[in-house]
């Protein structure tokens, strides 16, 4: 069972892609100008990956000035971020 989920709200995610210069596990889209994480998929508000460990994703949560990355982990159900 995934440990982690990682989460992108595409409401809130402007495209200036400050989480993508850190961590290529995202990348901007050309088609909708939000922030894409590898592996996702769609959700009503955005888009969510289960991960067994997580690689740079919490410090691109973190750089991220909008707060549209979210990161729980699934274990212990504890929002990281
Ligand atoms: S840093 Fe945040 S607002 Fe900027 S592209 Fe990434 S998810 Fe979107």
């Amino acid at each position: 069972m995934p440990k982690f989920r990682v989460g992108i709200d595409h409401n809130t995610c402007q495209g200036f892609g400050a989480c993508v210069e850190l961590c290529s596990k995202f990348e901007l889209s050309d088609e909708d100008g939000k922030s894409h994480v590898e592996g996702a998929k769609k959700l009503p508000s955005g888009e969510a990956v289960e991960l067994d460990e997580l690689e740079c994703h919490k410090e691109a949560a973190e750089a991220c000035p909008f707060n549209a990355i979210h990161i729980t982990n699934l274990e212990t159900n504890e929002k990281l971020i």
